[in-house]
C-alpha cells in the first residue's frame, strides 16, 4: 500500500470500473510526474478536505489518455496529469461538499458540482497561482451546460422550466 498523504493511497486513484472491463491496468510509477502531482493534490487539497469533512471516496482519479477517451473526458482534463479527482463524501450532497470546500480557502484551480452527483476538484500544481474557479455542470434537458458558481442542479433546472 502506497500512501500519498495520511488518509489516501495510490490505489484509490488508479481504480476504474471502465478500466477493469478492458482488463488494462492503470500504472503510475513511483516518483513519476503523475505520482508527484497526485501527492500534491492529496497534500494540498484532499487531505485537508478529509480532515474537515470525514471519509472521502474517490470516484475518478488519474486517467491515462486511453481511459480519458473511453469515459468521454475533456482532452485537456486535469485527470490526465493526476491533478484532479472526482469525490463523494458519504452522508453529504455534492452541493454541500462543494460549499464546504469553497469556505475552506484552499488553493484549488477548479471546484465543480457535476450534475449534483459528485464534486470535481483540481489543483493548479506546484508554483501556479490558484484560480479558485467555481462551476456547476448540469443537464438542462437538451444537453450539458456549464454555469459559473456553485448551484443546486434542481434550482438551475427549475429556472429552465419556469
Ligand atoms: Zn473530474
Amino acid at each position: 500500500m502506497i500512501l500519498l498523504s495520511p488518509n489516501f493511497t495510490l490505489d484509490e486513484f488508479t481504480r476504474s470500473q471502465t478500466a477493469e472491463r478492458t482488463g488494462k491496468p492503470i500504472v503510475v510509477e513511483l516518483d513519476s510526474p503523475v505520482f508527484i502531482n497526485l501527492q500534491y493534490l492529496c497534500m494540498t487539497l484532499l487531505q485537508p478536505i478529509r480532515t474537515a469533512l470525514g471519509a472521502v471516496v474517490i470516484s475518478s482519479g488519474f486517467r491515462p489518455d486511453w481511459l480519458n477517451r473511453m469515459v468521454g473526458g475533456s482532452p485537456r482534463s486535469d485527470h490526465l496529469t493526476g491533478l484532479a479527482a472526482d469525490i463523494i463524501v458519504p452522508g453529504r450532497t455534492p452541493m454541500e461538499v462543494a460549499q464546504a470546500i469553497n469556505a475552506m480557502n484552499l488553493g484549488y484551480k477548479q471546484l465543480i458540482n457535476e450534475f449534483g452527483r459528485w464534486v470535481h476538484i483540481s489543483s493548479p500544481g506546484p508554483g501556479v497561482a490558484p484560480r479558485r474557479q467555481n462551476l456547476t455542470i448540469w443537464n438542462d434537458g437538451r444537453g450539458t451546460r456549464t454555469t459559473e458558481g456553485l448551484h443546486a442542479v434542481a434550482d438551475l433546472q427549475a429556472r429552465v422550466t419556469a
